[in-house]
């Protein structure tokens, strides 16, 4: 039997390289392999800090659309809306009566959450419970996971060890499949990561090739002028050099060779001509999908249609287990 994978989406704004090269490609990836595949935007989970309900619409669609124009092939994997499965959050009142406020309170980025002055609301604090149900409700055997959600994937793992202990071997315990993109840094400041809290030093999936060309040849390098690959003391150029391997397939080293005694503007405009070239077929569907807005609803409610009885028939087998029918 194939094994399975689980991976959700977050939709909190619009994606840059950082999330495709960090997130995405590895899930476009992982289609080419005998995998059993639930990918899910993750609406629920992106309401446990303050939003404008507007705005969050927009973000799911746009979301699904992002997913869908960089290759996630609803033919190969099943992707749906969190909201559309209500399995996910009955198995996370379940899983909440076998986890601790203890084990929540731990979580670092809760703490870290909390800590910028969102407020501590309960969502906020049980996020990983119901992150542990979208896991553990498929029985999936790996999940793609950033360094960020490693915490929450091991508090999946302790959250199964102990409903298995108490009512009998229930769930499978997932593993962590990493990825081997390391962090995008930003193009403004190349000693913090890429992040949309701070959209100057972003390179955003939608930017129109002006744009690409003019935030790469603006990013910081520094005053040197040869090309090397050393991101802890030549940070700025080798963020780019990791961007620039990563989308073109070439190693660090070859691309070192190649651009030896050119400078920094060469190989930046080089760097800029490909990730315009990179972008287009994405970009180009993505406008196409944007205008079809009742498609990818469809898109979506079908792979819900796909992913309800699955769930719900491992819910079922929980309730069982847990003294409820
Ligand atoms: P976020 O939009 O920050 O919630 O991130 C969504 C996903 O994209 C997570 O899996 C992150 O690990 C990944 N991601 C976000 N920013 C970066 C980055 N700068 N470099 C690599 N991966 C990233």
């Amino acid at each position: 039997m194939s094994k399975i994978i689980v991976s959700g989406l977050k939709p909190s704004g619009e994606l840059h390289i950082g999330n495709y090269l960090g997130a995405i490609k590895q899930l476009v990836e992982l289609q080419k392999k005998d995998y059993k595949r639930f990918y899910f935007i993750a609406d629920y989970h992106a309401l446990t800090t303050k939003y404008d309900p507007k705005e969050k619409r927009e973000q799911i669609f746009n979301m699904a659309v992002d997913a869908l124009a960089s290759g996630i092939d609803p033919k190969k994997s099943i992707i749906f809306l969190q909201s559309d499965v209500p399995a996910h959050n009955n198995l996370a009142w379940l899983l909440g009566t076998v986890t601790s406020s203890g084990q929540l309170n731990r979580m670092i980025e809760y703490k870290e959450k909390v800590q910028a002055g969102h407020v501590p609301n309960a969502g906020l604090l049980n996020y990983p419970i119901l992150m542990a149900a979208d896991i553990l409700i498929y029985d999936a055997n790996f999940v793609p996971v950033g360094e960020d959600q490693r915490q929450h994937l091991e508090l999946t793992r302790d959250i199964a060890e102990t409903f298995n202990g108490r009512f009998g071997k229930t769930f499978q315990l997932p593993n962590a499949l990493h990825n081997e993109t390391s962090r995008v840094m930003s193009l403004s400041d190349p000693t913090k990561k890429m992040s949309k809290t701070m959209p100057n030093g972003c390179l955003f999936l939608s930017d129109p090739p002006k744009v690409v060309e003019k935030k790469i040849m603006s990013a910081q390098t520094d005053s040197q002028t040869s090309i090397s690959f050393d991101p802890k003391k030549r940070p700025g150029v080798s963020n780019l050099l990791s961007i620039y391997s990563s989308i073109s397939g070439k190693s660090t080293e070859k691309l070192v060779k190649e651009f030896e005694g050119k400078g920094y503007a060469g190989f930046k405009k080089s760097l800029a001509k490909e990730m315009v070239a990179f972008l287009k077929p994405l970009q180009t569907k993505r406008k196409k999908l944007l205008k079809d807005r009742r498609g990818v609803m469809k898109i979506l409610e079908a792979g819900a249609k796909k992913a309800n009885p699955i769930a719900e028939k491992k819910l079922a087998e929980v309730k069982k287990r847990a003294g409820l029918i």
